[in-house]
């Protein structure tokens, strides 16, 4: 029987890999849901090719749109976040691979591990938020598995494999240092969008472009691994490592340091996320050591990344307060592409929504939103504040 996937987020940079992926393995995998807000032609086209029993635009406006374009195509449409919550938890669904950017995963991932699903997360931003609701309902819902797509903690869930959890000392999460890693703070000062926008090694969605740039990404991250792997925050070590192949690593409690390499390519993580545990051959491109490969190692200079301080900081308020970070950074980072903000701007914009955010727990769906919307409305304040 092969499995259903649902890939929610399917136009975007990781949806689009996902399906190449998914082309790879027709013999195991076959795609149920396609679920986008926009680009309903790109949408449309993915569905047709890859035989969707749906096609889902969680843009209740478009649901016309979408229709007439699939007319006579033999796949099903919807409309609405409903309809996307209702498929992942239905026998439509074996793997629900979220890959929506922003904050809209939280619902249909809740939902999928209730369910039982097993889930490939990409959007980082369900750990940031709920990470610690999703812990609880994780450990309710023993048949749900949730695995990681994001490139490092997938590398660090390939490290630890079946360790019993107390051998593992140290997460190492890498960081490519981004477009601005070799800028002097005056130049940062005047970056602009299409600056931000020029990532080193890396070809991703521009929010996280932009927070790769900023080091938010990294803060995220930390917040993401600490969820996911159970550790506590000081455990957690951001290192630079400029070429991003070295994927992320662990120390064990004998001191010795396992890491995993490939290709800076997403499709690697998306496949193990679904395959797991089984590894599968792939067309994917090899490391090829014949080209001197060159792998550098540092930490980030102290000082340098405010956001790795900001996320310790969120992560010692916990609740509320890692959602309010991931809140503050996305108001400040849509102010940043409109103009409105400078890049550095950004970080004063975090800084200031951490330092007035009141973390309450996180125990509801609605109490994780009110959190999110109060961030968001203190960012805006503080977008006027230091604006350009
Ligand atoms: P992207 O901007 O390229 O694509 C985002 C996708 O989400 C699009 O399909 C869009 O239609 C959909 N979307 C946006 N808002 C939505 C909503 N409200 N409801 C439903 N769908 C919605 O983003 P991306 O770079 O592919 O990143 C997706 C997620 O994966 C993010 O959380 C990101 O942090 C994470 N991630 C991305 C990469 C990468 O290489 N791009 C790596 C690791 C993690
Ligand atoms: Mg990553």
């Amino acid at each position: 029987m092969k499995k259903k996937v649902a890939v929610l987020g399917a136009t975007g940079s990781i949806g689009g890999s996902a399906l190449s992926v998914l082309g790879m393995l027709q013999d195991r995998f076959e795609i149920s849901v396609l679920a986008a807000r926009s680009r309903i032609k790109e949408l449309a086209a993915a569905a047709v090719r890859f035989h969707a029993e749906y096609a889902v635009t969680t843009d209740e406006s478009r649901g016309k749109e979408l229709a007439a374009e699939l007319t006579g195509s033999g796949v099903k449409t919807l409309a609405g976040m409903n309809a996307v919550n209702e498929l992942c938890v239905s026998d439509k669904t074996d793997i629900v691979l979220c890959a929506i950017v922003g904050t809209a995963g939280l619902e249909p991932v809740m939902n999928a591990i209730a369910a039982g699903k097993r889930i490939a997360l990409a959007s980082k931003e369900v750990l940031v938020m709920a990470g610690e609701m999703t812990e609880r309902a994780l450990a309710a819902n023993p048949e749900a598995e949730l695995v990681p797509v994001d490139s490092e903690h997938s590398a660090i869930f390939q490290c630890i494999g079946d360790r019993p959890r107390g051998e593992v000392k140290t997460l190492y999460l890498t960081a490519s240092g981004g477009a601005f890693r070799d800028w002097p703070p005056e130049k940062i000062a005047k970056a602009t969008v299409a600056d931000a926008l020029k990532h080193p090694t890396w070809s991703m969605g521009a929010k996280i472009t932009i927070d790769s740039a900023s080091m938010m990404n990294k803060a995220l991250e930390m917040v993401e691994a600490r969820h996911l792997f159970g550790v506590g925050p000081e455990q957690i070590k951001v290192l630079l490592h400029p070429q991003s192949v070295i994927h992320s690593m662990i120390e064990l409690n004998d001191n010795s340091v396992i890491a995993q390499l490939a290709r800076p390519d997403m499709r690697f993580a998306i496949q193990y996320a679904l395959t797991w545990p089984e590894r599968r051959g792939t067309d994917l491109p090899r490391l090829n050591f014949a080209d001197a490969v060159k792998l550098d190692l540092r930490e980030p200079e102290p000082g340098r990344y405010p956001p790795l301080e900001f996320a310790r900081r969120a992560m010692a308020a916990g609740g509320t307060a890692p959602g309010a970070m991931n809140a503050a950074n996305e108001t400040a980072v849509e102010a940043f592409r409109g103009g409105r903000l400078s890049f550095p701007g950004i970080w004063k914009v975090v800084d200031g929504v951490l330092e007035k955010h009141r973390a309450l727990p996180q125990s509801s769906i609605e109490s994780i939103r009110a959190g999110d919307a109060e961030a968001r409305r203190m960012a805006a304040e503080l977008v006027k504040k230091y604006g350009c």
